[in-house]
């Protein structure tokens, strides 16, 4: 299947912290081993260990984000997550990131964010266009002509489900004061079993009615209600699904909201227990709006390119079906109509290869 590397591809599911690469998770815990902030061979474990239950995948989201949460970091992580996703061409990348405020070093939510569009500024290797198209500043590294891989990319602000109503509302008014540089949504993710749905959806709500677009980890775990709330709510997408009960798939397909599809992540959590009953296969055969997405290339040891050759191999997917499969991933990007017609050209130019 070495076809998958070259597609295009769009990713629309994949947290920064969780996309780092496992050299530079293991080169920055061994400074904080040397400091004596952490015991060095205890987090190698960890970070190494390749089966994580959804439970310990949070706890290593904390471990992360004590080795990451520092601008320079921040920036750092961000340059690589995004040279790493343009190199297996990902033509188009929306990148979500929960804002941070870390007072012992000065770091606010908008701070944070300033960091990782320092990242997104600082890559030579790779065209970046982050910027709305609107904007009078749109390519920030000039094209040096053949061969060069180009990404789009867009930022969506995660709310983590720790977060109480004030603190989910000062990331949303942060996301509307950064449309000119890229972002364009509002996620709401972290641990499942904490916080209740009544405590974002003021945010939320205030998110949308302000145009930005709306995705939500929904059903992650079993929990009937606050699915059913989700839906009502209407997103623009929502990620996962794995815990969706009939009427949850009636309301979702009859709302047509897209899935991000995050075959691994599933797997490796025993969210799914088995790949052949994952509900990719219902989805794709009801013709319903869904995108093969990562998650955590970092944590779930993977990459684009290998979840989509799991979806070829588990449910038989020619190559002319991949590639409209990615390629129908552009509707439910986030992005301004002139980029969805770029991409839709740059599938255009590469579908010789997939028919
Ligand atoms: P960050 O937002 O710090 O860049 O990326 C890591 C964060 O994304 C985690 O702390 C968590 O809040 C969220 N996250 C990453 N993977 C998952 C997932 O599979 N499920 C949920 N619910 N949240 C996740």
């Amino acid at each position: 299947m070495e076809w998958i590397h070259p597609m295009p591809k769009i990713e629309l599911h994949a947290h920064l912290n969780g996309s780092i690469r496992d050299t530079t998770l293991l080169e920055l815990a061994r400074v904080l081993g040397e400091k004596g902030v952490i015991v060095f061979s205890d987090v190698e474990d960890v970070i190494q260990k390749n089966d994580r239950s959804l439970d310990e995948v949070f706890k290593l989201f904390d471990l992360i984000h004590m080795i990451t949460t520092d601008h320079q970091t921040v920036t750092r992580i961000t340059r690589e997550v995004v040279q790493d996703f343009a190199l297996e061409n990902v033509v188009y990348l929306e990148l979500r990131t929960t804002p941070k405020r870390n007072d012992s070093i000065g770091m606010t939510k908008s701070s944070y964010m300033e960091a990782v569009i320092k990242g997104l500024r600082s890559i030579s290797e790779v065209d970046v266009e982050f910027v709305a198209a609107t904007d009078s500043e749109k390519l920030h590294n000039s094209c040096d002509g053949v061969g060069r891989k180009k990404i789009y990319v867009r930022l969506l602000l995660s709310i983590d489900r720790r977060e109480t109503t004030e603190s989910a509302m000062e990331t949303v008014k942060l996301a509307l004061e950064m449309r000119n540089v890229g972002v364009v949504g509002i996620d709401l993710s972290g641990n499942p079993l904490v916080g209740e749905w009544s405590t974002f959806l003021p945010a939320l709500q205030f998110a949308k009615d302000n145009d930005l677009y709306i995705t939500l980890h929904c059903g992650e775990v079993p929990n009937p209600k606050e699915i059913q709330a989700m839906l009502d709510f209407k997103p623009h997408r929502v990620g996962h699904a794995c815990f969706f009960k009939d009427q949850d798939w009636e309301k979702l397909k009859s709302f047509r909201i897209p899935v991000e599809i995050c075959l691994s992540s599933n797997i490796i959590t025993k969210s799914i227990s088995s790949i052949d009953i994952h509900h990719f296969a219902d989805l794709y055969k009801a013709k319903h709006p869904l995108i093969i997405c990562t998650d955590d290339f970092g944590v779930f040891s993977t990459t684009l390119s290998n979840e989509y050759s799991l979806a070829v191999r588990s449910f038989g997917l020619g190559k002319r079906e991949t590639f409209a499969l990615a390629k129908s991933g552009i509707d439910a990007t986030f992005a301004e109509d002139e980029v969805k017609q770029q991409l839709g050209l740059i599938f255009d130019s590469a579908s010789p290869e997939y028919v």
